[in-house]
């Protein structure tokens, strides 16, 4: 391609017949897409921001697509946002209309807010306005409040190209691939990747509109290539592989599968494997950087490593004094520099100029440690992964890992407490298989200090009948507290 930022769009314009989107029996072609997003870009003149009630339907990635083409910053809304934060969003974004599909029931929390109905109108006439500057806010998109309150990243057009195209040279993406997606289309995983991805690329996305296996099967089955999901979904499908044949052919002939958004459990990496004899591959991004690292397709994939740095990005670890790890195994924080961050967090100076070092590099906040082929193994947040204990800084991962593969457990988290002797207390909470015979404490410590070291030990374990979790699947680790 001839320019650095090439349209986002391109085969808007030219693919014609060649199926784009697909939502559960509803799909559109390229040239469908097209008059359909063309027309309700038309229609939003020169609004200033959008939002974009986003339920799993065909009519919110027509919606996205028209702000994107009027070069209108939209901003994803989750539907099911409680009603306070909701609240917070809106007000923080000032958006100045909402885009709904038809009959879609919107909360008061919206208040006053001038609705647009997103009309598919696949036979309207129009001209697809030119191609904005890179530099103009394609998203603001809301971080998912793991950690605390949402966060609005403003993300440039070039930023959304930039990591895409990075993408494709990982991926060896082409317009052949043919993307099954379960995702929701309000953060970066879902929309960018799942729908942006494919369109930038001229290939397919078959939206299942609720997640299942079925599904999954189904239409790897029927010719889909790639699969992208969370770690919870890649748990159901490992849950799932062991009496069904269909699903285990399926995924044994999907040329990728995807997972991100929070780090996929070794155990669940480890079963995929054994019965489709295919590695699932990591990626690991953020709201506010995009991308930064994946598996490449032609790679090796690991269980527990992310890959290598995305063609354009600048990644380092460094440790508290912000200088370069000099060991390979030392754990540090990520800091990236690439043309896939974002610009700022909406009306937050403060948190933006804190998220940046003096030279511009941006704090993840993830620590990590190097593989010996320079892979990317990341150990947890710093903020509520990192437990210093005894003097020993660990990482609450791998104690999880340890955990999952006890037979029983089901779900696992870790967290650190304050403990007067040890400055923190390793804390585990588990879901166990069978609540009516939980593994007992000693049990599990002695499984964890077999598998690592003795001072990995739990030195509690509280028992739940399930794991905070929010609708990416993330475990919320500021809800667990005794
Ligand atoms: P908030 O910033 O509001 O607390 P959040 O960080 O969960 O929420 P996102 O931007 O959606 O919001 O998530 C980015 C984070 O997800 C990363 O910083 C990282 O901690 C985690 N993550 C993403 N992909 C992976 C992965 N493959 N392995 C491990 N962690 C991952
Ligand atoms: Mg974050």
């Amino acid at each position: 391609m001839s320019s650095p930022h090439p349209a986002l769009f391109p085969d808007l314009t030219t693919g014609g017949d060649r199926p784009a989107l697909r939502f559960g029996d509803r799909g559109l072609t390229y040239a469908e897409l097209a008059a359909a997003a063309g027309s309700l870009a038309a229609s939003l003149g020169s609004a200033r921001r959008v939002a974009v009630w986003a339920t799993p339907r065909l009519e919110t990635a027509v919606g996205v697509l028209a702000a994107l083409l009027a070069g209108v910053p939209a901003v994803p809304l989750n539907p099911k946002t409680g009603a306070r934060e909701l609240a917070h969003i809106v007000a923080d974004s000032a958006p100045s209309a909402v885009l709904a599909a038809p009959g879609e029931q919107l909360p008061d929390t919206l208040g006053e807010l001038p609705r647009t109905d997103i009309v598919v109108d696949t036979a309207a006439a129009v001209a697809l306005p030119p191609e904005p500057d890179p530099a103009t806010p394609a998203f603001v998109v809301y971080t998912s409040g793991t950690t605390g309150p949402p966060k609005g990243a403003v993300l440039p057009r070039r930023a959304v190209a930039a990591t895409l195209d990075a993408l494709e040279d990982a991926w060896q993406w082409t317009a052949d691939d043919v993307l099954v997606h379960g995702l929701p289309l309000f953060h970066v995983h879902g929309l960018i990747l799942g729908v942006l991805g494919p369109l930038r690329r001229g290939g397919e996305v078959r939206h299942l509109g609720r997640f299942t296996t079925e599904g999954v099967a189904r239409e790897l089955s029927a010719g889909a290539t790639m699969l992208f999901g969370v770690p919870t979904m890649y748990h159901r499908v490992a849950e799932a592989l062991d009496g069904d044949p269909e699903l285990t052919k399926a995924l044994s002939g999907a040329r990728l599968l995807v997972s991100g958004s929070a780090a996929l459990p070794v155990h669940d990496h480890e079963r995929i494997a054994t019965a489709t004899g295919r590695r699932v591959i990591e990626r690991y991004g953020m709201t506010e950087t995009l991308m930064n690292t994946a598996v490449r397709a032609d790679g090796e994939p690991r269980a527990g490593t992310v890959g290598v740095p995305l063609r354009g990005v600048e990644l380092r670890i460094v440790d508290e004094a912000g200088a370069p790890t000099a060991d390979r195994d030392e754990v540090g924080e990520i800091q990236v520099r690439g043309p896939n961050l974002f610009t700022e967090y909406l009306n937050r100076p403060d948190a933006t100029a804190a998220a940046f070092t003096a030279d511009g590099w941006f704090r993840t906040g993830d620590m990590a440690v190097r593989d010996a082929d320079g892979a990317i193994r990341i150990v947890g947040r710093k903020a509520t992964d990192l437990i210093k204990s005894g003097g020993y800084k660990i990482g609450a991962g791998e104690i999880e890992n340890a955990l999952l593969d006890h037979p029983g457990v089901r779900e696992a988290a870790v967290t650190g407490e304050p403990d007067d002797d040890l400055g923190e207390r390793i804390v585990a909470w588990i879901v166990p298989t069978d609540p009516q015979q939980p593994p007992g404490h000693e049990e599990l410590a002695d499984h964890v200090a077999a598998q690592l070291a003795p001072h990995k030990r739990p030195r509690t374990v509280r028992y739940l009948t399930e794991l905070p979790r929010n609708d990416m699947g993330k475990i919320m680790k500021r809800a667990l507290h005794a």
